[in-house]
């Protein structure tokens, strides 16, 4: 069987569940990895016959993404702020999203700061900030002990050091004051489930994602609450919401008589908060 046998098998089977762009891309992303050769030689895949150990890999990988699982799951790997990540179903795939947050935040003069990253799941946002900030003191704190392993693979992974604490946001009470608090915590609605895909629903964690339709801001306020002590005056504080509760967060960052501003993503969406205490 050569790689281009496998590509067509692949597109047939698969065609239901992806358009062509994300299958030319997952195709390019599992013959990378498992052949190791760089994606111009992809391109003479009726040159290039799998032995029996790649056909293995290259049909298990097709029996997963079957099921609607991610690339990125199926290879273990993704990448962010060009930094490989490992990444497994205890913790959220870095989204494009998130490294607009980061970029955001280094434009920022942040080397040497102490920066405390809430619910940091496969540590992205941490890792990244510490590799780019050689001299900041990173902290990152999640509830899920799953999700901590896999961070703390990933700061070795990428050779950083980052302080890595299991603790729950509602519960946790630092004794240090930090100059910067950055999370993504959850914030999609129980009910928006009825517009997400499958493979995000049915791989992805909850936890990481999902927040009741009744405390949209929860997470947000919580941690607006914490940073009156945990947050050194004119510390900044960044955050990654959901595009359809902007207006509802300005209200509740100008009652804490915050300074702050929205960013918009890639997409136009207001997504980012930058406050200021
Ligand atoms: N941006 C992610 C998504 O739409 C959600 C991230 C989050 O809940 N913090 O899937």
């Amino acid at each position: 069987m050569t790689l281009q046998d496998f590509k067509l098998k692949m597109i047939s089977e698969l065609s239901s569940i992806y358009e062509m762009d994300e299958l030319n891309s997952i195709f390019n992303l599992l013959s990378e990895d498992s052949l190791k050769i760089p994606r111009s030689k992809i391109l003479l895949a009726n040159e290039i016959d799998l032995n029996k150990s790649n056909q293995t890999f290259f049909q298990s990988a097709l029996e997963r993404l079957k099921t609607h699982e991610p690339i990125q799951y199926v290879l273990g790997k993704t990448s962010f702020m060009d930094m490989e990540f490992k990444v497994n179903s205890s913790v959220l795939i870095p989204r494009p999203e998130t490294e607009e947050l980061v970029r955001l935040m280094l434009k920022e003069d942040l080397d040497g700061k102490n920066i405390l990253d809430i619910g940091t799941g496969s540590g992205c946002i941490a890792i990244s900030l510490a590799k780019n900030l050689p001299n900041a003191k990173v902290t990152a704190i999640d509830i899920s002990k799953d999700a901590l392993e896999v961070a703390k693979e990933n700061a070795k992974l990428n050779n950083v050091e980052v302080n890595f604490i299991n603790a729950d946001i509602f519960k946790y009470k630092s004794h240090k004051k930090y100059d910067v608090i950055v999370s993504n915590p959850p914030y999609v609605l129980e009910s928006e489930k009825i517009i997400m895909k499958q493979n995000v629903l049915d791989f992805e964690p909850d936890l990481a994602l999902f927040v009741d339709d009744n405390e949209p801001l929860k997470y947000y306020l919580e941690i607006i609450n914490f940073s009156k002590y945990g947050l050194k005056s004119k510390g900044m504080i960044y955050f990654e919401i959901n595009k359809r509760f902007s207006s509802e967060l300005k209200t509740e960052l100008l009652n804490s008589k915050l300074n702050f501003s929205v960013k918009k993503d890639f997409a136009g969406f207001p997504r980012f908060i930058k406050a200021k205490h």
